[in-house]
């Protein structure tokens, strides 16, 4: 990437000025997606960058009884070090997957679910958790569900001149999460996929599900889960086998390869054949 200009603002104001004159500059946060793969479509243009880096109100957590807010510059290595008790079990186990400590204390929540090129490892986890983001543009700020960042084709449409500022999840305790790798990239990948689950039940019946599996596209099939609700959790085998076939057969028309979409139906058919609790 050439870079023809770089700002450092001090404040979300001065960023959203910034990237009113400049509508084509990149976000720079951790920068540690950015020097590590191509994020941005290649071209020969010279790139305006926009040092998130600066920002205090982009490093803030704040907790209500309901929600936590991270700032989109939070640390996934700081987000690891809150109390455990936040419910927030899916995201963190997403959070360990993903490289080293030394990229951890780098990389950034925001630069995650930003990201272009794929959907990054805590993506799925956050769907699975009904995070909402914040996104500000020249005109204005609006919360909006993370699964607005899905373009029609199940493919990351995070919007150009657009910033992320904060994420949002929902509090309210899992009574069953799992969070996994989806294998080893595949070739000419870097990060590879992840499968999330989530689930609430009550008296033993499933009252609650979500499964998404992301990697270059994603996956999810709400009329699945909501086929799924209602019936007594951990499922019976029957139910599970139905499931672990169409669910591999919406990972395969969505885009993965053989292999993960088989993966995929045996991760959704151990989670909802075994109610495991373990992330
Ligand atoms: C060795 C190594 C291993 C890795 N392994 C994994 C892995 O297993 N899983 C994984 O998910 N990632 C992995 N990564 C990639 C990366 O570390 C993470 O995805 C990280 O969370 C990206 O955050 P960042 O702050 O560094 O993003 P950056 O590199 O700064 O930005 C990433 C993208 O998001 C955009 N962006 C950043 N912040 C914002 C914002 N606030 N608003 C709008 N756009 C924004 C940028 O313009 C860019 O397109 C790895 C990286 C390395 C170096």
């Amino acid at each position: 990437m050439r870079v023809d200009e770089v700002a450092a603002p001090q404040s979300l104001a001065e960023a959203m000025a910034f990237l009113k004159r400049r509508s084509d500059a990149v976000p720079w946060a951790g920068g540690t997606l950015l020097l590590s793969r191509n994020d941005r479509r290649s071209t020969d243009r010279p790139m305006p960058v926009l040092d998130l880096g600066g920002i205090p109100e982009l490093t803030s957590i704040n907790r209500s009884d309901r929600y936590l807010e991270l700032g989109a510059c939070v640390t996934l290595a700081s987000i690891l070090a809150l109390p455990s008790s936040l419910s927030l079990e899916p995201l963190r186990e997403a959070i360990k997957l993903v490289g080293t400590a030394t990229v951890r204390a780098m990389a950034t929540i925001g630069g995650n679910v930003a990201a272009r090129s794929a959907f990054m490892t805590c993506f799925a986890a956050l769907a699975c958790m009904d995070a909402a983001v914040e996104l500000r543009d020249a005109s204005g700020t609006r919360w909006v569900g993370i699964h607005t960042l899905v373009t029609d084709h199940d493919t990351p449409g995070f919007p150009e001149a657009m910033l992320l500022s904060r994420v949002r999840i929902p509090t309210q305790p899992w009574d069953a999460a799992i969070v996994r790798r989806l294998g080893e990239p595949a070739r000419g990948e870097t990060v590879p996929a992840s499968f999330a689950a989530t689930a609430r039940y009550e008296k033993g019946t499933l009252s609650e599900l979500r499964l998404v599996a992301a990697g270059r596209t994603i996956v999810r099939d709400r009329n699945l889960e909501l086929s799924l609700v209602g019936k007594r959790f951990p499922l019976a085998a029957k139910d599970v086998e139905a499931t672990r076939l169409e669910a591999s057969a919406r990972a395969r028309d969505t885009g993965f390869d053989e292999a993960r979409s088989d993966r995929y139906g045996a991760y959704v058919a151990a989670f909802l054949g075994s109610g495991e609790e373990t992330i």
